[in-house]
């Protein structure tokens, strides 16, 4: 059990009572004992009563809560809260979707873990740690993975050096901490792709948007599709086996096109439907011609912070103005946020000002939001961070 204990001002354990699992520096009143960063403390309100206990941080979140309970944080405790995230996506039939092997095990505060993600490609977990406190419970954690997942697991990858890069004085080290390397391809949806956990962007893939992925294949019949910010592909290769007529893939990263090319050749080597292009977004939509019929704008995130909210929204504006004044009548449009500080509303007030001022008439078909493997805890609405629409363009 922790030796350390923070003490909350008066009326401060209000959120934690509402099982919200962050303490904000602003709410500590003192600190008993001296915690390193990492450590784990109990947190009690100014009249003692114990609330929660957690990792400690320097920062303005200062603990991030992992049990509501006062209970020992040792190899029982991940264990359990391993199990229960695998158990919830074994009974809505994750692990039963025909030839799919890609899914996120872990998403944070989603499964009551905050700062720890884990994502599996066949058979290999990346772990990628948000905290110092899930940094230094790795170990233990692998140690709970692998009874959870038994054979199934074969290699476990940590990935972290850029998640704490932030944390200057900390040597992170990336590498295997059970297995080994495999051939690196992995499957989501029968459909083939390269995952460079190594070096790619987040655990390699964005495994997020593997629902909306399926969605779009649905309508990829027969349309001209641009794929804008297309990273390894992945909306791609989907459009190309939904028919489409091509499928030009577009990001400013010519690493990322290299690795979309590899992957479309993996699913449909040599298909001359497909071409990819290593340039800006904004200036391809600019000067491109206006055959598209169906577009995908999945940009990185416009704003981290929410100072940067304002510009966000007018980043949001201006690309979809610009799709939807290049795109053709009777064309299909998939865009979307991934920025947490942009909510829903805001973000569909940004595309409701680009249809204005692209002035054309626009139907929403679809509301698009994180699969069911990136759960929301209905007590932390700020990781609700996906948000997409799919519209009609006349
Ligand atoms: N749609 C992708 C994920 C997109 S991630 C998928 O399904 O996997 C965002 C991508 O946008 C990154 O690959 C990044 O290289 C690219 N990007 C960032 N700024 C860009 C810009 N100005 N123009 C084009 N691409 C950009």
């Amino acid at each position: 059990m922790s030796n350390c204990k923070i003490y909350l001002k008066p009326r401060k354990e209000e959120s934690l009572m509402r099982f919200h699992p962050w303490v904000f520096s602003g709410a500590i009143q003192t600190i008993e004992g001296e915690p390193e960063e990492g450590a784990v403390v109990e947190v009690y309100a100014a009249d003692k009563r114990f609330l929660a206990i957690g990792h400690y941080q320097v920062g303005s979140i200062t603990v991030r809560i992992l049990s509501f309970e006062k209970v020992e944080i040792d190899g029982a405790f991940w264990l359990n809260k391993i199990q229960r995230a695998y158990a919830m996506r074994q009974s809505i039939g994750l692990f039963d979707l025909k030839d799919n092997y890609t899914f996120r095990l872990i998403h944070g505060e989603g499964d009551n873990l905050p700062g720890l993600i884990v994502d599996v490609y066949n058979g290999t977990a990346v772990v990628q740690a948000h905290s110092i406190g899930m940094h230094e419970s790795r170990l233990a954690i692998v140690e709970a993975l692998r009874v959870v997942m038994g054979d199934t697991l074969k290699a476990v990858y940590y990935k972290s050096k850029g998640t704490l890069s932030f944390k200057g004085q900390l040597i992170v080290e990336d590498g295997y901490l059970y297995g080994e390397q495999s051939d690196g391809i992995a499957v989501e949806n029968g459909l083939k792709f390269h995952v460079d956990w190594l070096k790619g962007q987040k655990t390699g893939f964005f495994v997020d948007q593997r629902d909306n992925r399926s969605l779009l294949q649905q309508y990829a019949k027969g349309r001209s599709v641009l794929n804008m910010f297309c990273y390894t592909g992945g909306f791609s290769f989907y459009a190309m086996r939904g028919g489409a007529k091509l499928v030009h893939s577009v990001d400013s990263s010519a690493k990322a096109i290299s690795l979309t090319n590899e992957n479309v050749d993996l699913n449909f080597p040599d298909d001359k439907r497909h071409k990819a292009f290593a340039e800006d977004a904004f200036k391809y939509m600019e000067r491109m011609d206006q055959n598209y019929d169906l577009i995908i704008l999945d940009p990185p995130a416009f704003a981290k912070h929410r100072k940067d909210l304002r510009n966000a929204l007018q980043g949001y504006r201006k690309l979809n103005a610009l799709a939807l004044r290049k795109i053709k009548p009777g064309s299909i449009l998939f865009t979307f946020s991934c920025s947490q500080v942009v909510s829903k509303e805001n973000f569909r007030l940004s595309v409701f000002s680009a249809a204005a001022q692209a002035k054309r008439n626009v139907r929403i078909l679809h509301q698009l939001t994180q699969p069911a493997d990136h759960p929301i805890n209905i007590y932390h609405p700020e990781g609700e961070y996906l948000k997409g629409l799919v519209l009609y363009v006349e």
